[in-house]
């Protein structure tokens, strides 16, 4: 997965596309390169890296100039990060450049056709091999780019959002999208070329995303024209007007893009439910679940595929199903669920959790499951991503841009989503009082402010942070809805400061864990008030008589926990479905802080990528 970048119009391109890049580096980071067009010739530059590497080393190699160009940050799929493999990629004979995000998964059988027609490779990747495809093809049929590319893409298979272009037809890029985001700026005389839209969001609102299998080339101050790669036919632009702006992409003055995220929380939740969630007239509206309602009636099972942190939304949510709306539900990590040969059938209903929209194995999940008769629901947060587009119907959370690899607000307001689904269904099934609803409705619209409350403790969290910064393990322990809430503790840590831990249901310490416990050993236990309060107590008795390090994750005003553990984080209290929603922002800050204190990169951490578009 990687960030590609392009523009072509009047103005110098190399401004645009670094500044691009860097706000597509979420995307994928270990390497970067742009590639322009100055006048006369292609002036490229790449370097392992990040975009300021690439910064710093193109300003000594090439000139700027130019208005046209493209550029790419990378996330290796094939071949080690390094200069050489770095994109852009030119063909044999210097003529043709490609940026490339995705996986060409045929890459070696037309590489070894390639080579037999006399064509060398200087990188290891597969798009140095899609660059020489299409220059053969060019060359064979005497082609125009255009042409050439898209008979090379029926040859393919695999992934792609590409952008090409030819130093003697310097007028125009050739761009296309297959599995990997795409998305066009149309500005005044003007294109710009993006995965999302992100990089040319102060110069146009007016952009198009492709769909798959869909190609355009982009010419200077000429209108522009999508095909269908397969069989050519002319496909009517779609413009959409963008809601995003610059601010929401930018820091705004924290340190972090996690912390800001992390903050953003309560009113990305509000963002969540604004509309569709009203509690004076008791009512929840949701109009992908109002259209199917007969499929969520009529389902024997939800099966939830997801991975990551949206495994971990879904584990909440198969609680908060079961509990209110009696439906029997199964969570599934998206990449197991694709490759074995599930039941599944038209009374199952399928509801899938992405962030991006783009993760490739929830994709494939939701493809299998739609083969199998199988209704398919989205839970995303990227707009016109392609989840969003492949399922049958679907809600999105309205999170705002999440540029942090840890997600935050992804997780918070997935659960939000879930469970406005989940109270809708038990109030259709009559599975819920209709004061219990009002209730549940009430305390909802009253997370926000508590959201608030529990970033209060920022400071104190700060200090404990301080204290088990150089451990090397960590447990997380919690039980029912705040068993998932413990895993997602345990993965942030993990995620952002590379230290080893664990999450686990509370009572199965025993039947494992709990040898690892001795006094160096900190645990972080989730103890809110309701939900199993007194049986977790008793968990953490047991980790006191092996002098664990507790920290308690308390219901405002406890007692009993702050006795036993070493350290308390209060969060307001709540109902017990909803209690993640808060539980899980003192674990966020704690494994913010530690990673900030050891000095690691919070928003792109090592070897992770925002957006998981390969399997
Ligand atoms: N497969 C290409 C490579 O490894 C592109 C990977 C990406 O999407 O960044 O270079």
């Amino acid at each position: 997965m990687c960030g590609i970048v392009g523009y072509i119009g009047h103005r110098e391109a190399y401004p645009i596309i670094l500044k691009g890049l860097k706000r597509l580096e979420y995307r994928g980071y270990d390497s970067a390169g742009i590639a322009l067009y100055d006048g006369c010739d292609i002036k490229l530059s790449k370097t392992k890296g990040k975009v300021v590497d690439l910064e710093d080393k193109l300003l000594k190699e090439i000139p700027t100039v130019g208005s046209l160009g493209i550029g790419h940050t990378r996330w290796a799929t094939h071949g080690v990060p390094n200069d050489v493999n770095s994109h852009p990629h030119y063909s044999n004979s210097g003529n043709l450049v490609i940026i490339h995000n995705g996986i060409i998964e045929n890459y070696e059988s037309l590489k070894t056709e390639l080579k037999n027609r006399g064509y060398s490779f200087k990188s290891d990747t597969d798009t140095e091999v899609l660059i020489n495809l299409i220059e053969d093809v060019m060359k064979n049929d005497n082609l125009k780019l255009g042409k050439a590319v898209q008979i090379a893409l029926n040859q393919v298979v695999g992934a792609y959002a590409i952008a090409v272009f030819d130093k003697n037809k310097p007028n125009e890029i050739v761009v296309a999208k297959l599995g990997s985001p795409l998305a066009i700026g149309i500005g005044d005389d003007e294109f710009f070329i993006a995965s999302d839209a992100s990089p040319f969001i102060e110069y146009t609102k007016n952009a198009i995303y492709l769909e798959d299998e869909e190609m355009a080339i982009v010419r200077r101050g000429k209108d522009l024209k999508i095909r269908k790669i397969k069989d050519d036919s002319l496909v009517d632009p779609y413009i959409q007007e963008l809601q995003i702006n610059l601010e929401q992409i930018e820091k705004g003055g924290y340190d972090h893009f996690m912390l800001k995220e992390i903050y953003e929380q309560p009113s990305a939740i509000k963002d969540t439910y604004r509309g569709r969630m009203l509690v004076n007239e008791a009512i929840i509206k949701l109009a992908g679940v109002e259209d199917n309602m007969k499929k969520f009636l009529n389902a024997d099972r939800i099966i939830i595929v997801a991975c990551g942190t949206s495994w971990h939304a879904g584990l909440v949510a198969e609680y908060i199903f079961e509990d209110l709306a009696r439906i029997p539900v199964e969570v599934e990590y998206a990449s197991e669920f694709r490759y074995r040969n599930p039941v599944i059938n038209e009374k199952d209903l399928v509801i899938a959790i992405s962030q991006s929209g783009e993760t490739a194995d929830t994709l494939a999940a939701i493809k299998l499951a739609k083969s199998k008769g199988a209704f398919v629901f989205g839970v995303c947060n990227v707009v016109g991503s392609s989840i969003a587009r492949e399922t049958n119907a679907g809600a999105y959370t309205h999170a705002g841009p999440e540029i942090g690899v840890a997600s935050t607000k992804a997780f918070t307001t997935q659960i939000t989503i879930l469970t406005l689904i989940a109270l809708r269904l038990a109030r259709a099934k009559g599975t819920i009082s209709s004061s219990d609803f009002r209730l549940y409705l009430m305390e909802l619209e009253m997370i926000p402010e508590k959201v608030i409350k529990a970033l209060e403790s920022e400071e104190h969290i700060k200090k404990i942070a301080e204290i088990y910064k150089t451990t090397r393990n960590f447990l997380y322990l919690g039980r029912g809805y705040n068993f998932p809430v413990a895993l997602e503790g345990a993965l942030k840590l993990k995620e952002i400061s590379y230290i080893h831990a664990e999450g686990y249901p509370a009572a199965e310490m025993k039947h494992g864990p709990i040898a690892l416990i001795d006094e160096n050993m900190p645990i972080a236990v989730i103890a809110t008030k309701k939900g199993h309060y007194e049986k977790v107590v008793s968990n953490i008795q047991e980790i006191k008589s092996r002098k664990g390090k507790i920290i308690g994750i308390v219901t405002e005003g406890d007692v009993s926990v702050r006795e036993l553990a070493d350290h308390v984080i209060e969060v307001p209290e709540t109902l017990e479905a909803l209690s993640p929603l808060l539980t899980t922002i003192p674990l966020q800050l704690l494994s913010y802080h530690i990673a900030v204190m050891l000095g690691k990169n919070v928003d792109q951490p090592r070897n992770l990528a925002k957006s998981v578009t390969v399997e």
